[in-house]
């Protein structure tokens, strides 16, 4: 296809992002399943609902612009599913692997981020409000889920950071005084 006019460029992001969308979809179910800890196996099994309601919504939209959200294969969420694999893979202690688990995952929510901050603007550009309305809903719920992530990561960060202070404990008992449990 070739770009020549702002629709055509708008058609085409939404190609990737509907490509990226569902490969995310197969994505997501493992990350969920490689996450030992409850609450990020949730955040997990909540976006995926969400992920299938974003493909659902660039379907929708392309409907309203005559055209198919087929035909594009989005390279660079292979890329970052496929980085998501190699964790998934990796040995690791279990809260050391669920924060490369989170960000892998943030590192996909930014590239959906940009993807859809930048075709929101297409679509004021084009006069499109109602699909640049669209598009902004999914926007945000990417935000929300970035920012999720990062409040788990500081719960599961202090975890690993507790386990390590025990660590350092028992290898010193008497060094410590202040790291009493309560
Ligand atoms: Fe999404
Ligand atoms: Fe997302």
């Amino acid at each position: 296809m070739s770009l020549s006019t702002l629709k055509d460029l708008l058609i085409e992001e939404l190609k990737d992002l509907y490509s990226a969308e569902n490969q995310l979809t197969k994505a997501l179910p493992r990350l969920a399943k490689a996450a030992q800890s409850e609450e990020l196996r949730a955040a997990f099994e909540t976006h995926l609902e969400e992920t299938e309601e974003h493909a659902t919504r660039i379907e929708q939209i392309m409907k309203q612009l005559g055209e198919s959200p087929k035909g594009k294969k989005c390279k660079a969420m292979e890329g970052l599913v496929e980085e998501g694999k190699e964790i998934i893979e990796e040995d690791a202690e279990p809260g050391i692997k669920d924060l490369a688990l989170i960000v892998a995952a943030q590192k996909v929510e930014h590239y959906e981020i940009a993807g859809y901050g930048s075709a929101r603007t297409l679509a004021e550009l084009l006069g499109e409000e109602e699909i640049a309305k669209t598009l902004q809903q999914t926007l945000d719920e990417e935000g929300k889920t970035d920012k999720l992530l990062t409040e788990l990561a500081m719960g599961l960060n202090l975890e690993a950071a507790a386990e390590d202070d025990e660590e350092e404990k028992s290898e010193a008992p008497a060094s410590s005084s202040k790291s009493r449990r309560s």
